[in-house]
């Protein structure tokens, strides 16, 4: 196929898309082609395999353990045969989780390589990814020494309580491809400090990121069957619904779409588990007249393209009011045609490509529903097939309205329509109107009105004059169908214990 300038954004890179290769890692080590259980590297008992393949060139990475409900029951066991010595630890011997973090710094490199090769992103926001999901290790590293009970004054007299924190017990960890690495140590930080221990499902698009997560777990010297790691992708649903209805796990935290979501939901009812899930989004973001132009059109672009718009908190509604509306679509519009969209290991490419073939077509589907009903491109709106399947143009569309799919859908691309609106009290009730709430964004310099919108937003967490909300200190999580349960913070341990209330009397 040839290059086509005239249809595409500027400045596209092909080379590692037409068959560059791969970098090798320093580590040739930290690829494993086997799981992580009970501190051995295992297949499945059946010996079944699936292959992963390279999102950017459709070429095979290599094959994992397919794994079912007897290999997730053993690692269950694992979990649960390491249990009473990992909880008897103090935290500050629990805190050698910070030699985890200390591996995942030393081997960021490699570790960055390997979520470019399964998941596509540019090395450049790879790396960010490895720094951003070693910094929970970190964080929670230096809260396990620190999870605090209460002395509480009784009202019965000759009383004295007190309360104190225990870890839950097993947990079983799923979380999804986009970010391979931190969704992972979110939940296993959290999970370690508070003295659990864990059986995590690895992404099936993504399992090598966390496999090599696994090795530096175990060069750490974290107790064996403390992290076990199962992986499937044909049997994913089964290792979902094992790990779900066991007894002996009483958390799942997971992370993922809102329909697989409450499904887990269903299946942890009859073990009644604790439970924390972290679901799809439909982030509205909001432009007002009096917002600085320069910042709203750099927090829409951090917002709407990082991971190209495959995170849960990318924008995906843009309102923009109608005295800024004009400005901002040109100077939006200008910015994302100077994306360089290629294979993520190429030198200035800043997106790369989606997961897969079904996100592709989610994209095309919500760009061919708005251009029908008069939508009109700006940048982008087609596929990509010289660079390979998996490759949509960076896309913003104006005239937006609200009978669009993309008003009521996470488009999870890189898509973004500009819908005008006229009035705060307008534009509160539209970003409302979505079943989710995870992130809202807003721009505006008048300081009532950012309190005022702030608190009027359905959602577990706001950015104002910013699109970057993420940090392993601040709590992350969603209200409505977006979820409960919140990670990162003091509160991010917390969803990984219980609070025990003891009575002392006869005093
Ligand atoms: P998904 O729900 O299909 O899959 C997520 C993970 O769950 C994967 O690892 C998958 O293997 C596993 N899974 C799928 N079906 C399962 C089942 N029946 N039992 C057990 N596990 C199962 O979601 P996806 O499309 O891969 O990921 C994108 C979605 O995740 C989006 O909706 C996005 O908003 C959401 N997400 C949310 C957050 C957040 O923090 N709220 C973060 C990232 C992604």
């Amino acid at each position: 196929a040839h290059f086509q300038p005239q249809t595409l954004p500027r400045y596209i890179s092909r080379t590692y898309a037409m068959g560059h290769s791969v970098p090798p890692l320093s580590d040739k080590s930290l690829l494993k082609t086997q799981t992580y259980v009970n501190g051995e590297w295992i297949d499945a008992r059946s010996g079944q395999t699936f292959e992963v393949k390279d999102p950017s060139t459709g070429k095979l990475i290599g094959t994992q353990p397919e794994m079912n409900r007897e290999d997730t029951e053993a690692a269950i066991r694992a979990a649960e045969a390491a249990l009473p010595g990992f909880r008897a630890m103090t935290g500050r011997q629990r805190s050698k989780l910070r030699k985890w973090y200390d591996l995942m710094v030393e081997n960021a490199d490699d570790l960055a390589k390997l979520i470019t090769w399964e998941n596509g992103k540019p090395m450049a926001d790879a790396k960010g990814e490895v720094a951003y999901a070693a910094n929970f290790f970190e964080w929670f590293s230096e809260e396990a020494p620190r999870t605090y009970g209460d002395t509480i004054p009784a009202t019965v007299a000759g009383n004295r309580v007190f309360t104190v924190k225990e870890p839950v017990g097993v947990c079983g960890l799923i979380t999804p491809w986009n970010f391979p690495a931190a969704m992972i140590t979110r939940k296993i930080g959290p999970a370690l400090a508070a003295g659990c221990t864990v059986v995590a499902k690895s992404p099936g698009e993504t399992p090598f990121t966390a496999a090599a997560l696994a090795e530096l777990a175990h060069r750490a010297g974290i107790p064996k069957g403390v992290v076990n790691f199962v992986t499937a992708l044909k049997n994913t649903a089964e290792v979902g619904e094992t790990l779900t209805s066991s007894p002996i796990v009483r958390k799942v935290s997971f992370t993922g779409s809102t329909g697989v979501g409450k499904l887990l939901m269903k299946q942890s009812a009859d073990t009644l588990k604790k439970l924390s899930f972290e679901l799809g989004g439909n982030a509205p973001f909001i432009v007002f007249d009096d917002a600085d132009l320069d910042v709203a059109v750099a927090g829409a672009i951090a917002s709407k393209f990082r991971s190209s718009g495959q995170t849960c908190v990318c924008a995906n509604r843009l309102y923009v009011q109608k005295g800024i509306y004009d400005a901002f679509a040109t100077a939006f519009a200008d910015k994302v045609k100077n994306f360089k969209v290629g294979g993520g290991y190429d030198e200035g490419v800043t997106h790369g490509p989606l997961i897969h073939d079904r996100a592709v077509s989610k994209v095309q589907a919500h760009v061919d529903d708005a251009v029908s009903q008069g939508g009109k491109v700006l940048v982008g709106g087609q596929k990509m097939p010289d660079l390979g399947a998996n490759f949509f143009q960076p896309t913003v569309i104006r005239d937006m309205t609200d009978d669009m799919k993309l008003a009521h859908e996470e488009t999870f691309g890189p898509v973004a329509g500009l819908f005008p609106f006229a009035t705060e009290a307008e534009v509160v009730k539209l970003a409302n109107a979505a079943e989710v709430g995870l992130a809202g964004y807003f721009f505006s310099k008048d300081v009532q009105r950012c309190y005022r919108v702030a608190e009027a937003l359905e959602v577990g967490m706001v950015g104002v004059n910013t699109g970057l909300i993420s940090d392993p200190a601040a709590p992350f999580g969603g209200v409505k169908h977006s979820g409960f349960g919140r990670e990162g913070s003091s509160l991010g341990v917390e969803e990984y214990q219980i609070t025990k209330m003891i009575t002392l009397g006869g005093m």
